[in-house]
């Protein structure tokens, strides 16, 4: 299999495997204050030096969650649960289904106020945009560090700064960053960000949120004390294990990957235009994560390639979600102002470090054969519905 589908879930690494093969044994509550629950809260709390130290806070800043969508959820529910009264929350249109439904649902129960705005169709974020969004009632303002889709970067250390100025909070999803850009969280100066290991080699269902030291935020769970009562419940000792060893070699072999798979990325996408007509890049103006690529292929759905490419052993994923049982293109996509048809014709390419020069040779080879065909299938279709038409 040739996976290129790293933005939805990496490989778990060998050596993340087996640190966490070992934690299970560390059968002991973390809380527990016997032999037992001491060596697994000695284990957790290795495992929380190592995710500040790839971000850059202290460990004290680091709350361990079930994923990314929990710690946007906490981010944005606690800080709803601190303010006096609602005011208006400022968010990206690119922002992930769990940051859009959280400040949804506070716009619809709590009576805040959901202000949206669309990155440029570059893909590139207007500051000034972003910017003027943020009236003085504004609690909080989320903007993602790396877009998953089309993998565009946002300009959050420049953006937290400003936002706090005018008086609100700043929360960045920088579930799709960590790992892949460096991230330095004191120098972005953001008040919350959420992580998610699986994104890096580690294991699913396990993420942190950063918390500013000192910020006060709701927690959401009722329960015990863990994660100093923000997120009660008994720690999963060995997926925070494997997220402690995911982030440590996370930090020891960014700077030598990150040019590596750009470099590979460039060529697919050069690969592409060169040998496929009908093919634009998505987003590709903006200053972008290494490993991401959205490409649009003119005259034939997403859905139709991804299964065509499937069959030939190479995984990819389209820019469309599953909503209530039906394919919708992405409203990430759609706000850079493609089309519905466009935006269900976009195929996003993720690259993780064991992608290979010869695995995009084979990619490269099959896609023009599948691209035509697919298109011959689709025009073919057309011409029978307008005969079908005319028969009528
Ligand atoms: N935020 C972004 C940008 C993501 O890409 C994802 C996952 O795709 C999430 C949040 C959710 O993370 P998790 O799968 O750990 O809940």
């Amino acid at each position: 299999m040739i996976y290129l589908d790293n933005n939805a879930s990496t490989k778990l690494d060998a050596e993340v495997a087996a640190a966490m093969a070992e934690a299970a044994d560390l059968f002991g509550n973390p809380s527990s204050i016997h032999a037992e629950g001491r060596m697994a809260r000695r284990r957790i709390e290795e495992a929380r030096d190592e995710v500040a130290r790839l971000i850059g806070a202290s460990s004290e800043e680091i709350f361990f969650t079930s994923g990314g969508t929990e710690s946007n959820a906490l981010a944005l529910f606690g800080a709803a649960g601190q303010t006096q009264a609602p005011g208006r929350l400022v968010r990206t249109a690119a922002e992930h289904p769990s940051v859009v439904e959280a400040m949804d649902r506070l716009a619809a129960r709590e009576g805040f106020e959901s202000v949206v705005v669309a990155p440029r169709p570059s893909g590139v974020l207007d500051p000034d945009e972003l910017l003027a969004a943020i009236a003085a009632d504004t609690r909080l303002v989320s903007v993602m560090a790396a877009n998953n889709e089309y993998g565009a970067l946002y300009p959050v250390a420049d953006l937290a700064p400003q936002a706090h100025a005018r008086g609100a909070l700043f929360h960045t999803d920088a579930v799709q960053a960590a790992g892949r850009i460096p991230v330095d969280i004191h120098a972005w100066q953001v008040d919350l960000a959420s992580f998610s290991a699986h994104k890096m080699h580690g294991p699913k269902g396990v993420g942190a949120l950063y918390v500013r030291r000192g910020l006060p935020l709701q927690a959401h769970t009722p329960g015990g004390g863990q994660e100093k009562k923000l997120r009660a419940g008994t720690e999963n000792t060995a997926g925070i294990v494997g997220f402690g060893c995911a982030a440590r070699l996370a930090r020891e072999r960014l700077n030598g990957e990150a040019a590596s798979i750009a470099a590979r990325r460039d060529r697919l996408e050069r690969g592409l235009c060169e040998r496929i007509p009908g093919v634009r890049l998505v987003g590709a103006g903006a200053s972008r994560l290494p490993n991401t690529s959205a490409v649009l292929f003119e005259g034939v759905r997403g859905e139709t390639l991804i299964i065509r490419l499937d069959l030939e052993g190479i995984a990819v994923s389209t820019g469309s979600a599953c909503s209530s049982g039906t394919l919708l293109p992405s409203p990430a996509i759609r706000s850079l102002g493609l089309s519905r048809e466009q935006a269900g014709s976009v195929v996003r390419f993720s690259l993780s470090r064991s992608t290979t020069d010869s695995e995009l040779t084979r990619v490269l080879e099959a896609l023009p054969g599948i691209v035509a065909r697919a298109r011959q299938v689709a025009s073919d279709g057309a011409i029978e519905a307008v005969e079908e038409l005319a028969r009528r």
